[in-house]
């Protein structure tokens, strides 16, 4: 299986993405960290302060080892592999990770055997999409998305009082998916392609139609619709990637984007994430959960 490396420097690196919560003086953290985003390798760490999952593992172990040195963590620590889907851009690394560090990796009764595990089968926590589960302190929902793989998901986390959700990997959005994204605090969408550069780029015929179809990816317009009708206006931050490489520019992805957020008025914080770098930080002010009264 293929895996992939990219020269990264240690400045882009050191800047990542956390998220603080106030609640009653104390400030406790729920890291959201994008390790790499783009269509050649996706991977995405979220962490409170005790337990820490990968999204997906599109990188190759040692790069994926490199890159969470650079933010402060260590591989033997994380707690668990969720994998969105069996693309190679998600899984690349994933079996070398299992084994190496022996975590679960948690996948849909589906994906699992479309997977090649290379020898030794890391120990698999196998759930139905659409379901609910716990790793630590992280509540983890699972849904379905529009793609052309076996089983593919979408999740949303949560944890002291904060909600993340992800999603990458989708021909359109449908409204379950909508329903799902609702009250996300930080929202990691994909914006994945402009249909112009789409046209005219280098795909084969059958490629693009692949990409443009219901089963494919998002393109700018599409997100640019969702965050100017849809999008929930609670949102605070806004992270856009798994952007093509030949077929989108982090400035059209940005531009299209923030001209929706304008036309609403909204001041959501509006991230590009890409492949080589994990170029941002952002906070969300504190959330503050009133305490019951007894
Ligand atoms: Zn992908
Ligand atoms: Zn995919």
């Amino acid at each position: 299986m293929s895996s992939v490396e990219f020269p990264v420097t240690r400045k882009e690196l050191t800047l990542i993405g956390y998220t603080h919560l106030g609640e009653s003086g104390e400030t406790s953290i729920f890291k959201f960290c994008v390790l790499a985003s783009g269509s050649s390798a996706n991977s995405a760490l979220i962490a409170t302060e005790k337990t820490r999952v990968l999204v997906d593992a599109g990188l190759s172990f040692r790069e994926l080892c490199k890159r969470l040195a650079f933010i402060g963590e260590q591989p033997d620590r994380i707690d668990a592999i969720l994998i969105t889907h069996e693309h190679s851009d998600h899984i690349a690394g994933v079996a070398r990770f299992a084994r190496r560090v022996p975590i679960p990796v948690y996948l849909t009764r589906l994906t699992a055997p479309a997977i090649e595990w290379d020898g030794r089968m890391p120990r698999l926590e196998v759930f139905q999409a659409g379901t609910r589960f716990t790793v630590g302190d992280i509540e983890i929902d699972s849904f379905t998305i529009p793609h052309d793989a076996i089983d593919p998901v979408g999740f949303s986390f949560r944890a002291e009082g904060i909600k993340i959700g992800l999603v990458t990997d989708l021909g359109y959005i449908p409204d379950s998916i909508k329903f799902h994204l609702r009250g996300s605090h930080v929202l990691m969408l994909e914006s994945n392609h402009d249909l112009d550069m789409l046209k005219v780029g280098p795909y084969p015929w059958a490629v693009k139609q692949r990409v443009m179809s219901r089963n494919g990816h998002l393109s700018n317009d599409v997100v640019g619709d969702f965050v100017g009708h849809e999008f929930d206006s609670g949102t605070a931050t806004l992270v856009l990637g798994h952007l093509s490489e030949h077929n989108n520019h982090p400035e059209i992805v940005r531009m299209v984007a923030q001209q929706a957020l304008d036309r609403r008025g909204l001041a959501t914080r509006l991230v590009v994430a890409n492949q080589r770098d994990l170029g941002f930080r952002f906070q969300v002010p504190g959330v503050s959960t009133p305490k019951p009264s007894t």
